[in-house]
């Protein structure tokens, strides 16, 4: 394992044995295909602004900032907040449109608050397709928070819809897939080792499936410019997998049974098929039920990988009980970031282990005062005059303590961004997010070339897990 970059690794939730899997199937879209993630976003953001703009919108004036969104935060439609919450789904950190928000600000308005992800009011940004409209949410609250006319929307929540109902159109109106497909070097981030990673399941005895929501058009040009060059000669893309699945439409593809067409010619007609895959066919629609037919095998022996914490992961676990592995190429960034930390943070640490045993200090003293003042319990025989010296001494280190711990955590809490720090963590906790990705997905790791190094045979084993009661390792 030590061969392995911390950056490239598969970190495991539950054990995964690769040898007791059949099968398995891809997502596209920033799974097997990464984008450039600044480059994409701004083109999206500029094509949803631009028809705003033309609906009469201010947006022209606005500008891109991929520091303001992370995937994992949720936006609070009621409010106009950009959140992020903790495990419990309490809330620690939030943004009005782009304004932070100060620590009594988010406790006056959230210390009775828990999201809970199937109420409409909370919106989970669950891909880095999210960040576009996040920004741009957040920066129409402000407009709209500044008396800024927005025509049709008079609430938080009528701009988030429009402005979701703008960027799904903008996705399926295809002129954002036009562009990318007529530069596709300016979006797609090449990676020669995710073809060898999936000649290596396949001739390690596993069927490969590609399940996307794209078309098929669309998917013929990507995958093709992606992988094809980093094939034998008279290869193409289309001999790595068994199936095709285009117009999957997750989570509905893992959720009820769909009609299946096959796409028969090479520019997408679609012909009626009987409810039945076939090895080398390329399908739109379809479903989960379809793909575990073929097979002849339960969802146990599938693995989906994919980058949508919902669409990818959560359905397909919840439902199929498929195995998962989820995609967060963030971790690669914040691994460094951590790295690049370890120092100061080990300092954090002990500053902090330090603070814990003057606050337990302090706590104590308060507790021999009561009892001396009240006259209860054996406080022994010293005098409320010395306690409340020792009391006072022991409190000018606590503030001297602090005066060391608030700069570093300051730091740490600006981790890889520096509006919202880690993707996994919320303060010392671990994030929503974090929760969601340990309760679906199985694995989880940056990119799908990272297979290249574990091969098609590999055991991941699940670390044993954490308590608080564990000897302190930190
Ligand atoms: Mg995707």
């Amino acid at each position: 394992m030590s061969a392995i970059p911390r950056a490239r690794r598969i970190y495991t939730n539950r054990t995964l044995n690769l040898r007791a899997i059949s099968a398995i199937g891809f997502d596209m879209d920033y799974t097997l295909i990464h984008y450039e993630f600044e480059t994409w976003e701004r083109q999206a953001y500029s094509h949803v602004s631009r028809a705003l703009a033309d609906e009469g919108w201010p947006t022209d004036k606005l500008v891109f900032d991929p520091k303001r969104v992370i995937r994992g935060l949720v936006v609070d439609t009621s409010t106009g907040n950009l959140v992020k919450a903790n495990r419990f789904g309490f809330i620690k950190y939030a943004f009005h449109g782009t304004r932070l928000l100060t620590y009594k600000e988010v406790k006056d308005e959230y210390s009775r608050t828990i999201i809970d992800l199937s109420e409409d009011r909370w919106q989970f940004l669950n891909t880095l397709f999210s960040v576009s409209d996040g920004c741009l949410y957040a920066q129409l609250v402000d407009a709209m928070d500044r008396g800024t006319s927005l025509p049709g929307v008079s609430s938080y929540e009528e701009l988030y819809a429009k402005v979701r109902e703008t960027v799904d159109l903008a996705h399926l109106e295809g002129q954002l897939k036009g562009d990318i497909m007529s530069r596709p070097d300016a979006f797609v981030e090449l990676d020669p080792h995710t073809a060898v990673a999936l000649q290596d399941l396949k001739y390690g005895g596993k069927k490969l499936l590609l399940i996307t929501n794209s078309d098929w058009v669309y998917t013929r040009a990507m995958m093709s410019f992606a992988f094809d060059r980093f094939l034998g000669p008279g290869s193409s893309w289309r001999d790595l997998f068994d199936v095709v699945i285009v117009d999957a439409r997750k989570p509905t593809f893992f959720a009820q049974m769909n009609p299946l067409y096959e796409v028969a010619t090479d520019d997408g007609l679609l012909r009626p098929v009987l409810r039945a895959l076939r090895d080398g066919h390329v399908y739109s629609g379809g479903d989960a039920k379809l793909v575990e037919d073929w097979l002849g095998v339960d969802g146990e022996s599938v693995l989906y990988v994919g980058d949508h914490i919902f669409s990818d992961v959560n359905v397909s676990k919840q439902i199929q009980r498929w195995r998962t592995a989820l995609i967060l190429r963030e971790l690669e960034n914040e691994l460094e970031a951590i790295e690049n930390f370890e120092e100061k943070q080990a300092k954090l640490w002990a500053l902090m282990r330090e603070k814990d045993e003057l606050d337990t200090k302090v706590s104590q003293l308060k507790a021999t005062l009561q009892r001396l003042e009240h006259g209860y319990g054996s406080p022994g025989s010293i005098s409320i005059r010395d306690v409340e010296d020792t009391l006072q001494e022991v409190r000018k280190q606590q503030e001297a303590k602090d005066e060391e711990v608030v700069p570093l955590a300051r730091e740490a809490a600006a981790l890889a961004n520096e509006n919202w720090g880690l993707l996994l963590r919320t303060g010392n906790d671990k994030s929503h997010l974090a929760r969601q990705l340990e309760r679906y997905a199985d694995v989880y790791t940056s990119r799908v070339s990272n297979f290249f190094y574990y091969g098609p045979h590999a055991y991941l084993r699940s670390s044993r897990g954490s308590l608080p009661h564990d000897p302190v390792s930190c």
